[in-house]
Order: structure tokens, then C-alpha cells, then sequence
């Protein structure tokens, strides 16, 4: 199938899609990653964009690939051994952090400390460079302000001024004057969902939807430099249940403790009753595994840097990487939208981008 542009994804976007059937097997052979998924089934409910945008051209410099995130650590925990792969290869890869993090509490007991959340910003800064160091990327601050994540019943407004409030085209501006600085030829956020409702996480997908759309247009955001058109738009799809299942089948052939137990008979559960309203696993989405099984370990190095927001002897970390590498050793993304030619299922993000001797 020939993904040749935004049309043609959008005829693929009523793909058949069983939530409970296709997602509640493991689909990575033993041995050989996960299966290759043969049909996109995108679901590009993006709204209109306009046309005849002509991609940046790729020229002789290198490739580059711009990761918006909404905090300080999402980049090490979504797409992480793939950044530092493609930053191996020479790739610019360039982590823009929507917010400063200011919200996230302190979730590692061990860094619970005075001195710690007293300079929070400051620590979470710090913990941000040593990541992006470990990973190989460069990294820059949107600068907006975290909006915390509102728990409870009735939920608290949002904090004024944060990022979830700030208008839209307020913070598309500034990443579409980032992007245009920065010169990206992919571009990837999280889908409409965010990946789990936190609001600064849904903005991000807004803004960078957004900023996708307006970034190649010079008559939009005249003031934040000459346009430039990257030319694939990719969500994250890691998290999928057909990944978690596959790594619990795994731990118990070898018959290790398995982290997912919990989540895997609760779904199996659901499944087997009837009427359950399972939401379609991401996996289904995927059009895109990018194998970097041999950056795991840098992946979770470039976690445990961000010391208050994760515990290192958290389940994050309780499967060894040898079983990882075996049993899902890609990361996964779902293509959007390209102005180049681009077949699914693909291995690369910058399939269509490379030349003949790529
Ligand atoms: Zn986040």
C-alpha cells in the first residue's frame, strides 16, 4: 500500500479495526519482533490542511527529526532508543519540551528532599540536559508552563496562564517559529488523546497539529520566520497492549515474575465479556517500527536521568532488556501524514527521505 499523501491516508483511515480480536494477541513472532502490520489503518481525523505544501528539501546537510513533548522526561519514555539510535547515525534530532515541568511531583521517595523541592525547576532543568546528553539529542523549552495533571471529583480548574489556557495560536506560534529554525523533515507528537488525558499532553497534540498545518505556509505566522514544510507527521504508538501481552507471554515461558500480569487478565477479562467496549489497542495503528533494541539500555539511562520523576526500581525497569530485544525490539509510530511517497509497513521514519545510497 502507497501512502503517496494526505488523501490516501485518509481513504485508509475507515480500516477495518476489531479492538478486542486484533489486539489481544501477541503479534511479534518469538524471535523476529513484531509482525510487520500490512495495512495502516490510520485514522486521520485531522481536519483539513491545505495544499500543494512542498516539502523542505533534504539537501546535503543531515536528516532531521523533531520530537515535540509536553514535559521533561517524555522524550525518555516515549521514543527514546530510537532518538538515540538515529542521533548515532548522525541524524539532528532536536527534543522540543513544550512546558517547563513545574507540576510534576516528586515520584521517586529517594529524591523527596528539601533541597529538591525547594529548586524543583531547577533540578527538572538539569535532569532534562543530562537526557538529552545520554540520548544525543539537543533539546529546547517551549517555555510555556506545566498545567499539572487535575484529579478529583468535581476536577480543579486549571492554573492560569498554563499551557492547556494559553490560546492556540499563541503556542503555535511559537513552536511553528521553533520548527522553522529548526528545519525539521519529521515531525512526531502523540495523537488526539495525548496518550493518557493529561491535559498539557492533548495540547500538545492540538498545537502541534497545528503547527504542522501553518509551519510551510509564509501567509501564517509571518513574524516567526521563512516557512519551511517537514515532510511526515508521525504519532507515538509504543504503548499498545499487543506489545505489554507479548512481553508478558515472554517473562512467563521463562518464568519470570511478569510486571503486566495485572493489566493482562484484566484485558482478557474484558475481552472474553461480551459487550466489552475495549478501546482499539494502538498497535493497530502502527505503520512504522523502528528497530532499536541495541539503545534500550540508553533509553533507560536517559529515564533514570529525570532522578524525581521515576524510580529506577520501579516496574518501568523490571523486564530484562535481553527478553525486550527478543520479543519487541522496535519502537513504534503510526504516519499521519507525508508530502513524500511512503509504504507501509516501514521500518524508518525517514523512508522516502533517503537517497539511493541511504
Ligand atoms: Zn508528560
Amino acid at each position: 500500500m502507497v501512502l503517496q499523501a494526505r488523501t490516501d491516508l485518509q481513504a485508509t483511515a475507515e480500516a477495518e479495526n476489531d479492538p478486542v480480536t486484533t489486539t489481544l494477541e501477541s503479534t511479534g513472532p518469538e524471535g523476529a519482533g513484531p509482525a510487520a502490520t500490512t495495512d495502516p489503518g490510520t485514522t486521520t481525523d485531522r481536519g483539513t490542511t491545505t495544499d500543494a505544501r512542498e516539502p523542505g528539501p533534504v539537501g546535503a546537510g543531515p536528516l532531521r527529526l523533531v520530537h515535540v513533548h509536553a514535559h521533561p522526561d517524555d522524550e525518555s519514555s516515549k521514543g527514546a532508543a530510537s532518538s538515540a539510535r538515529y542521533a548515532a547515525e548522525g541524524v539532528q534530532v532536536t527534543v522540543v519540551t513544550c512546558t517547563g515541568g513545574e507540576a510534576g511531583s516528586i515520584l521517586n521517595k529517594k529524591m523527596d528532599r528539601p533541597e529538591i523541592v525547594e529548586n524543583l525547576i531547577a533540578v527538572r532543568r538539569a535532569e532534562m540536559a543530562e537526557a538529552a546528553r545520554i540520548m544525543g539529542v539537543d533539546q529546547v523549552w517551549l517555555g510555556f508552563v506545566d498545567s499539572g495533571l487535575p484529579e478529583g471529583d468535581p476536577k480543579p480548574p486549571l492554573p492560569p496562564g498554563c499551557f492547556a489556557l494559553v490560546p492556540l495560536e499563541e503556542s503555535t506560534e511559537a513552536l511553528v517559529r521553533e520548527l522553522r529554525r529548526l528545519r525539521p523533515h519529521v515531525l512526531t507528537t502523540y495523537d488526539e488523546s495525548g496518550g493518557y488525558p493529561h491535559p498539557d499532553h492533548i495540547r500538545t497534540h492540538e498545537v502541534t497539529v497545528a503547527a504542522w498545518d501553518a509551519v510551510g505556509d509564509p501567509a501564517r505566522f509571518p513574524d516567526a520566520g521563512p516557512a519551511w514544510q517537514p515532510s511526515k507527521l508521525y504519532y507515538h504508538r509504543s504503548f499498545s497492549r499487543a506489545r505489554l501481552i507479548a512481553m508478558h507471554d515472554a517473562l512467563q515461558e521463562l518464568g519470570l515474575e511478569s510486571p503486566y500480569a495485572d493489566h493482562v487478565k484484566e484485558w482478557l477479562d474484558e475481552a472474553e465479556n461480551e459487550g466489552a467496549d475495549l478501546s482499539p489497542d494502538p498497535d493497530t495503528l502502527v505503520t512504522t517500527r523502528v528497530p532499536c533494541g541495541d539503545f534500550f539500555e540508553v533509553r533507560d539511562r536517559a529515564l533514570i536521568a529525570h532522578a524525581t520523576q521515576i524510580d529506577p526500581d520501579s516496574g518501568w525497569f523490571s523486564v530484562p532488556l535481553d527478553v525486550q530485544r527478543r520479543t519487541w525490539p522496535t519502537e513504534d509510530f503510526q504516519l499521519v501524514d507525508s508530502l513524500v511517497p511512503a509504504s507501509a509497513p516501514e521500518d524508518d521514519l525517514f523512508a522516502g527521505l533517503r537517497g539511493p545510497d541511504a
